[in-house]
């Protein structure tokens, strides 16, 4: 079924006098255990169109039904809760705390939920050792490579079971040996059930998904997946 239904998004930004159409009229929808790419040059509106399926921000206009729920139209504390719930977030530059070790970055979306230390630990080693870093847990973020801090952030994206991984350039600062293993985390967190939807300027990365969106001027103009393609404006 259709985890997100996005009818007529638009996002409209007010710079001096002017106005200016981030968003420009986004209608698709994206099934439960879909891995879709979002493509396309910068400026076209796909950081905004990921803060708003995130839920870390609203459209100026339009519906954006979650799992059947309206959420275009939520206050701050209701979007947060609803994110929190359904989504884990991956990013290019990790976002990691730096003072923490990597067990802890891990652990910290479930002290948000309420959980308990000893739960916590031990759900976040369990996500650890799913990204093959088990033995690094007491490690600080720095004492980790770019590919081990960005396994880290994926562990911790998973740890509150989210259905939906949102995840901007993950790959983006990294060579092409961890790129290769962060798209098989991807690949495999697919295979697993989960929604994921992926930025990415790279052909390759937006290859291992399923569907591929390519966002113009704030539209999506082509929509391509399992071998049919269609043109959309
Ligand atoms: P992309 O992620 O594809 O590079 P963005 O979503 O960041 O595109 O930006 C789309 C358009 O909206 C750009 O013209 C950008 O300058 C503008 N924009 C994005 N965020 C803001 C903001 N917070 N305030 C004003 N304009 C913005
Ligand atoms: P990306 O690397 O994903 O393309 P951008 O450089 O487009 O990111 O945007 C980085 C951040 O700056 C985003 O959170 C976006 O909302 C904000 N932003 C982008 N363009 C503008 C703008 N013209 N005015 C204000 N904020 C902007």
């Amino acid at each position: 079924y259709a985890t997100i239904q996005l009818q007529g998004i638009k996002k409209i930004y007010h710079i001096g006098g002017e106005e200016l159409a981030a968003l420009n009229g986004i209608t698709t929808n994206i099934y439960k255990g879909e891995f879709a790419a979002l493509m396309g040059p910068s400026g076209s509106g796909k950081s905004t169109l990921m803060n708003i399926l995130g839920c870390l921000d609203r459209p100026t206009e339009g519906s954006y039904k979650l799992d059947g729920e309206e959420v275009a139209g939520l206050d701050d504390d209701a979007l947060a809760r609803t994110r929190n719930k359904k989504i884990g977030f991956v990013f290019q530059n990790f976002n990691l705390l730096s003072r923490i070790s990597a067990l802890e970055n891990v652990a910290l979306p479930l002290i948000y939920a309420g959980v308990g230390h000893r739960e916590r630990m031990e759900r976040a080693m369990h996500f650890l050792e799913a990204v093959g870093l088990k033995d690094r847990a007491d490690h600080l973020p720095n004492e980790l490579s770019g590919g081990q801090r960005q396994r880290v952030a994926i562990a911790r994206a998973l740890v509150n079971d989210p259905h939906i991984i949102m995840a901007d350039e993950p790959t983006g600062n990294l060579d092409t040996k961890s790129t290769k293993e962060i798209m098989e985390i991807f690949e495999d967190m697919h295979e697993k059930g989960r929604t994921i939807i992926l930025v990415t300027h790279e052909p390759e990365i937006a290859a291992c998904a399923s569907r591929q969106l390519l966002v113009r001027d704030g539209q999506i103009t082509r929509d391509e997946g399992k071998g049919v393609v269609m043109d959309v404006v």
